[in-house]
């Protein structure tokens, strides 16, 4: 099971978040049979969502959204409040070699353009809230420092970003994912501030660390060192989709009877693919039949 925690550090001063998250980012290769670096990248931004919407109230639905120029033509990654993660990439085969670091090369696979947080609330109620957007040019593309100078610029929270996804040759391909998200918020202080950095720049890689079966309480430690952290919540952490066979139906009704019936006569039937999922629907003539009749009366 993956899970995520949050708490706090130095008297309240610092918000940690820390998430293991390898099953999730399996589940997500599983579906989508993404390519290596595509993998990374999808990974890095779930991890970077869920850690995200941790850190907010009241919302039903967070994403964050990239629009880029790169191979993998845009990335869309949702984290709700229980914990379910869901996203995909547009091109799930875009591939490159590794970066001179011999790391995945995520910011080239990304490309230029923007970063979306997009904060939804209300529609779980029937109410229709305007959703929250906020953006920002995509810096290196590498999904943890966008997030960072998202969240100075655009939420003036000053904040450390680590993303992580490990791969390995052999299935289930995911050997390691997580993050951790550190904020300073108001009162912080400038010694706190250069420690935590001091210890993040000399803490092994996350992916490393959650390889050796560590958890998030210890990831929040990796980046704190000395400072002691006080725990406030914990919850798990899953790759659910919200898509069923009834929402197929009601995404072919709503395309109208002209769409319908041709699909009817022409192709005695449809099918219908999750793009968050890569669950595939088969609708069968008679439901076609059922709906065209609906929309005829
Ligand atoms: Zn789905």
């Amino acid at each position: 099971m993956d899970k995520l925690i949050h708490g706090t550090a130095a008297s309240d001063t610092v918000r940690v978040v820390a998430a293991v998250a390898t099953r999730t980012v399996e589940e997500v290769v599983a579906r989508h049979g993404l390519s290596p670096t595509a993998t990374a990248a999808l990974g890095r931004t779930l991890i970077g969502a869920a850690l995200l919407g941790a850190t907010q109230k009241d919302f039903d639905r967070l994403t964050i959204k990239l629009e880029s120029d790169g191979p993998i033509g845009g990335i869309v990654a949702e984290a709700r409040p229980t914990g379910a993660l869901r996203g995909y990439v547009k091109n799930a085969l875009a591939d490159l070699p590794a970066n001179g670091n011999g790391k995945f090369d995520v910011g080239g696979a990304v490309g230029s353009g923007m970063f979306f947080v997009i904060r939804e609330s209300g529609f779980e109620l029937g109410l229709h809230n305007t959703p929250y957007v906020g953006s920002v040019p995509i810096q290196t593309g590498e999904i943890g420092d966008d997030l960072a100078f998202y969240l100075a610029k655009s939420e003036q929270i000053p904040s450390a970003v680590l993303l992580g996804v490990l791969l390995k040759n052999t299935e289930p391909f995911v050997s390691a994912a997580g993050g951790v998200l550190v904020q300073m918020l108001p009162g912080a202080n400038e010694h706190i501030i250069t420690m935590i950095e001091d210890t993040i720049a000399h803490a092994p890689h996350l992916t490393s660390v959650i390889g050796d079966g560590a958890g998030p309480e210890e990831l929040a430690e990796l980046v704190l060192g000395e400072i002691e952290f006080k725990k406030l919540g914990e919850r798990e952490i899953r790759f659910e989709c919200t898509c069923s066979h009834e929402k197929a139906l009601t995404m072919i009704e709503a395309l109208g009877a002209d769409d319908v019936r041709s699909m009817l006569e022409e192709d005695t039937g449809a099918s219908m693919a999750c793009g968050f999922c890569s669950s595939n629907y088969k609708i069968s003539a008679a439901e076609l039949a059922a709906i065209l009749e609906r929309l005829s009366s």
